[in-house]
């Protein structure tokens, strides 16, 4: 019987409550005195107090599933069969206690054993980093993983720049020869490579040193374990799924905006499928964004709440949806998420109000908006230009409410880039003019460390085909 969302996220939290870990709830999206990051992205950054030993946990074996935002995926939504804007990691962790040996076996018998998540051990692949033979004679001689199923890879040491770090190991679930993307000698076809056949379920991070200012490692006292693995991946895993959106975490969000739009299915198209799973993916993020007391606005994390909007409702045109609908997927993401998250249905009313507000406005000036741009586009084309113009794309931004991103993803998929350092200087012109005191460098640098904390930033997957642009047709 194929066990839902729900049934799943627990299973891995009973799997570890059995291991003597306490289950802590998901933390708010909004970091809590840790100006180092725009949005919780991890499991582990809900756990810096206990690894940096200012706070000292009741238990030091802990497990969650924490809620994230990784704004460094945004455009890889929809395009790849993997990653979301929000997702939920479950995690266990170590601060100080057990190390790789419990880590690696009990993640073997999670995964493995017919009482757990049962997965047929032919089908994974762990990776390892080079040096930590430790972790690979684990993984062979006790966990019993065949050699051939054990990847060194060079990347595998998780490492921020200072601080606690060490080597990981990360776990591959191989979806199969019918997923294979890439020729059998390209010299990425391995799990931990670019093949799309070998899905990243899960991450395991044995921290071990101290990264310190000089650039040295000097081994830590105290050993943590800290792991991340994405339910969304694993529920897709579960239910047989192409990709996450073909589960009960998507579905019904699909279904939905299917009976909004009419005229598209889901399944018709490769581009308008993208238009449904960035629809989908984005108003979730945006409910749990607003759920946890961010707003919409023109910096930091309101603006990223507003970019999500405003590109869900451009693939909304996309559909043949053009009046204010997102609001409507508010509850939908409420009854999905009810089990483990009840207080997103409770809110949903508020967070339906606040997400309509934003849509009607953005709406007002959409139209208007891509017309212009579709002139700026066609006319630099006429002039050869292979950009658009600072000042076209501030106006855009500026009076039409189209975030910068957005314009800039439209413009490369129509061969063009856009100005920035002009785009820059009329957004300081502006700023001077307006005499404001507050500036967009604090929100930029946040952005910024955002990014450094991510272990391994995914490579860019380009826009070959994109698909905000039918809109402009
Ligand atoms: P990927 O290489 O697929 O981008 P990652 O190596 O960046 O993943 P980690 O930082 O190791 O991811 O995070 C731990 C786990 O969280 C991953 O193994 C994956 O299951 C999940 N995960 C990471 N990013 C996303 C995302 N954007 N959407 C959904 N799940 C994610
Ligand atoms: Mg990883
Ligand atoms: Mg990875
Ligand atoms: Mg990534």
């Amino acid at each position: 019987k194929e066990l839902t969302s729900s049934q799943i996220r627990q299973m891995y939290l009973d799997f570890f409550k059995s291991k003597g870990h306490e289950v802590m709830p998901s933390a708010s999206l909004i970091p809590h005195d840790d100006p180092t990051l725009l949005w919780i992205n991890s499991g582990v950054a809900t756990m810096k107090k206990f690894f940096d030993g200012s706070v000292v946990p009741k238990n030091p074996r802990i497990t969650s599933s924490q809620k994230s935002i990784r704004t460094n995926d945004i455009e890889n939504v929809g395009h790849t069969a993997r990653h979301h804007t929000l997702f939920e990691m479950l995690g266990n962790f170590s601060v100080g206690d057990y190390f790789k040996e419990e880590a690696i076996t009990w993640a073997w018998e999670l995964l493995t054993s017919p009482k757990w998540f049962g997965m047929d051990p032919e089908r994974l692949y762990v990776t390892v980093y080079p040096k930590d033979t430790e972790a690979k004679r684990i993984w062979h001689e006790e966990a019993g993983l065949a050699l051939d199923h054990i990847v060194e890879v060079e990347d595998n040491f998780w490492d921020i720049g200072q601080g606690p770090s060490g080597p990981d190991s990360e776990i591959f679930y191989d979806r199969g020869q019918e997923f294979n993307n890439l020729a059998d000698d390209d010299p990425e076809n391995y799990p931990g490579g670019e093949n799309e056949r070998y899905l990243e379920i899960w991450n395991i991070v044995f921290s071990e040193f101290n990264h310190k200012p000089d650039d040295t490692y000097e081994p830590l006292p105290h050993k943590n374990i800290d792991t991340g693995m994405g339910l969304e991946r694993v529920v897709s895993v579960f239910q047989h799924a192409k990709t996450n959106f073909e589960t009960d975490l998507f579905l019904p969000l699909i279904k939905a905006t299917e009976k909004k739009s009419g005229q598209h299915h889901y399944g018709d198209s490769t581009e308008t499928d993208v238009s449904f799973k960035v629809i989908a993916d984005h108003i979730r993020a945006v409910t749990f964004a607003i759920g946890d007391g961010a707003l919409p606005s023109n910096e930091g994390r309101g603006y990223v709440i507003r970019r999500l909007i405003r590109r869900a409702v451009m693939h909304g045109r996309q559909l043949g949806i053009d009046h204010a609908f997102l609001y409507q997927l508010v509850p939908v993401v409420g009854k999905i998420m009810e089990s483990y998250y009840p207080e997103v249905l409770e809110q949903a009313d508020y967070i339906a109000k606040v997400v309509r507000m934003e849509e009607d406005r953005f709406n007002e000036t959409l139209q208007d908006g891509l017309q212009l741009l579709n002139e700026n586009i066609k006319k630099a084309k006429q002039d050869d230009a292979k950009q658009l113009t600072g000042k076209s794309v501030f106006k855009l931004y500026d009076t039409y409410g189209f975030p910068l991103e957005l314009t800039k993803e439209i413009a490369t998929d129509q061969g063009l880039e856009i100005d920035q350092t002009g785009f820059d200087l009329e957004m300081k012109q502006q700023k001077e003019r307006a005499r404001s005191a507050r500036s967009n460098a604090k929100s930029m640098g946040v952005q910024k460390s955002l990014l450094v904390d991510i272990k391994t930033p995914s490579k860019y997957v380009g826009y070959e085909k994109l698909t905000v642009t039918a809109v402009l047709k």
